[in-house]
């Protein structure tokens, strides 16, 4: 459509993205406006501060839908925050009463004498992020803001260099691309400054980093998957805030990941895999290994006769504190996972995505009230952010990620030698390349490694069975949201090359290979209705030929108590 069918809205600040980010960005804002409007004396040149030109744009149907974590949390942001937390009812119900970290081999298991410090939960809680961030949303409403849920941004405005604001998506395009009768445009949404918060691998943060060089001289973002599901089991097994985290079996030396047990209660536990997106082998099923810890013995007797209630998938950007890339422009700032800020040793970002979206809206304001958005007045958030315990959190662990680039079993070695040197280790800096350079060509690591495991639908449950459980749902009469660059590739080279690892990666089957009609080989067929929102594909096909963009607003999973 042209643009002058399109209308166009003006604000002061649009944040993309409502999760823990987001939100606290906005509420921190709001809060400051607050105290503005007390204390400052009425004056012409003052700009007009109100709440509701505080916009916020979330691609979800409700708030917390696509919200997806363990999840333990570290409350030492929503102290700050919101002090009086637990008196507006904080979702917090379950303090962490127990930790342990396990080495598990196929049939044992051995519990480390000593839990790591950072691995030490004690003042944590065990949460939903799912119930956190609706919560989150209410308390950021009832300040005044702007909540726009079921609007996905779907391309960066620019005025020159300068960010601009957000495309919204239109509504209502047939699979064809043509309008349907329910057709509604999208909005321009043109903003002072625009803040980007859309989680990990942000599909507008990707466009601004590509467009503006953000990246330029920092260590490539290295990703992990986590997949997750939420349990019912019979009581008597666990106590409520037990927490374990596990190495080991059924990932090889080779590759780097770890899983989780979070007791909520004595019946319900959180549980799940994380996998580094670094591995070599193509045909390596993430998925695959995740029901394949579940049936560890240990696993097995904890899980039997209980009941899998939810599902879901996610990436973890785990690259840490070489990772970020420049996160203030002209116009916009970058904040959460979808700046990197995650501490992977701790496999911990909800507290320093909300404490970087409560720097960030002390930028904000600050440029606000001098009426200047250009880069070196948002520069303040640079600055802030490593000059807190956001900075000192992840300088601690610069290096942590990457020296797992060559297995687990060196990592382990370089992280513990990272720990008692301050986060240096062996070189001042360790470089990393991007995941899927580290994927190799099927021939070459001599085949698909297979767990060969047969879903029972009772402890194992196969993707479909799974992507059911995560309440995916998209209108099929949109066009797909995955845009393959280059079909010829997958379909005659990849075959060769790599054996279309899109089937395996992906953790909601939504890439097939089906055989062509004459019988000359195979095709790949998509099911983007199955789409978790993980980006796993944008990030680890081996072509670079994949690009995740939102699909129509309101799509997508429903992680309602993940
Ligand atoms: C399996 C797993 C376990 C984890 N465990 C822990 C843990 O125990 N403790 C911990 O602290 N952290 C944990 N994390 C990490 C933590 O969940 C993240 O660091 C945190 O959620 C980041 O918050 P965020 O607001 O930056 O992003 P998100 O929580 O991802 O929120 C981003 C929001 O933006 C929306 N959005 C994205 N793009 C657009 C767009 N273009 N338009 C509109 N809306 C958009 C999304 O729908 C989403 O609601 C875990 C992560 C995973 C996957």
């Amino acid at each position: 459509m042209n643009s002058a069918e399109r209308e166009t809205l003006k604000t002061d600040v649009l944040i993309v993205g409502a999760g823990p980010a987001g939100l606290s960005c906005a509420l921190r804002l709001a809060q400051l406006y607050q105290a503005h409007h007390d204390h400052a004396q009425p004056s012409s040149s003052q700009p007009d501060l109100k709440t509701e030109n505080i916009f916020v744009l979330e691609k979800a149907g409700e708030l917390g839908a696509h919200c997806l974590s363990g999840a333990l949390l570290d409350p030492v942001a929503l102290q700050e925050l919101i002090p009086n937390f637990r008196s507006l009812g904080a979702p917090l119900e379950t303090p962490v009463s127990e930790d342990a970290v396990l080495y598990l081999t196929q049939q044992g298991r051995i519990k480390l004498p000593i839990t790591p410090p950072f691995l030490r939960n004690h003042g944590n809680a065990i949460i939903s992020l799912n119930k956190f961030v609706k919560w989150l949303g209410e308390q950021t409403e009832q300040a005044g803001v702007s909540l726009f849920p079921g609007f996905s941004g779907i391309e960066v405005l620019y005025e020159g260099e300068r960010v601009a604001g957000v495309r919204v998506g239109d509504k209502g395009i047939d699979r064809a691309g043509n309008p349907k009768p329910n057709f509604q445009p999208g909005y321009d949404l043109r903003a002072k400054i625009t803040i980007f918060a859309e989680g990990s691998r942000g599909s507008l943060t990707k466009q601004l980093v590509s467009q503006l060089g953000l990246d330029r001289g920092c260590n490539p973002q290295a990703y992990a998957l986590g997949l997750k599901e939420l349990w019912e089991i019979p009581s008597g097994r666990l106590k409520a805030g037990q927490v374990f985290h596990t190495a080991g079996w059924p990932l090889p030396p080779s590759q780097y990941g770890g899983g989780f047990i979070y007791a909520a209660s004595e019946t319900q536990l959180s549980l799940g895999l994380v996998v580094g997106l670094n591995y070599e082998n193509p045909g390596f099923d993430p998925h695959e290994a995740f029901q394949q810890w579940k049936i560890h013995p240990w696993l097995r007797g904890l899980l039997a006769g209980g009941r899998m209630l939810r599902y879901g998938a996610k990436t973890i950007p785990e690259g840490g504190y070489y990772s970020v890339p420049s996160a203030a422009v002209d116009g916009a700032l970058i904040i959460g996972d979808s700046a990197g800020f995650l501490n992977a040793q701790r496999l911990k970002g909800i507290h320093l995505a909300m404490k970087s979206g409560m720097l960030a809206a002390e930028a904000t304001m600050d440029a606000l009230l001098k009426q200047d958005y250009s880069k070196s007045q948002l520069a303040g958030f640079e600055r802030a952010w490593k000059a807190s315990w956001v900075g000192e959190e992840l300088w601690k662990v610069r290096n942590f990620h990457q020296a797992f680039d060559r297995g687990f079993t060196r990592g382990a070695l370089h992280a513990a030698l990272q720990f008692v040197t301050g986060g240096r280790g062996l070189h001042a800096r360790y470089e990393s390349g991007p995941d899927y350079q580290h994927m190799r060509r099927l021939p070459e690591v001599g085949g698909r490694a297979r767990a060969n495991l047969k879903a029972d639908g009772q402890l194992t449950y196969d993707k479909l069975a799974d992507v059911f459980h995560s309440g995916v749902q998209h209108d099929e009469d949109q066009p797909p949201h995955l845009k393959i660059a280059d079909y010829d590739i997958c379909n005659n080279r990849c075959v060769r090359e790599y054996g279309n690892p899109c089937q395996y990666f992906c953790p909601a089957a939504v890439y097939e290979m089906e055989d062509n009609a004459d019988g000359s080989g195979k095709r790949l067929k998509l099911n983007p209705s199955n789409c978790v929102h993980c980006k796993t594909c944008d990030i680890e096909d081996p072509y670079q030929i994949i690009t995740w963009v939102c699909p129509e607003g309101g799509g997508g999973p429903r992680y309602d108590g993940l």
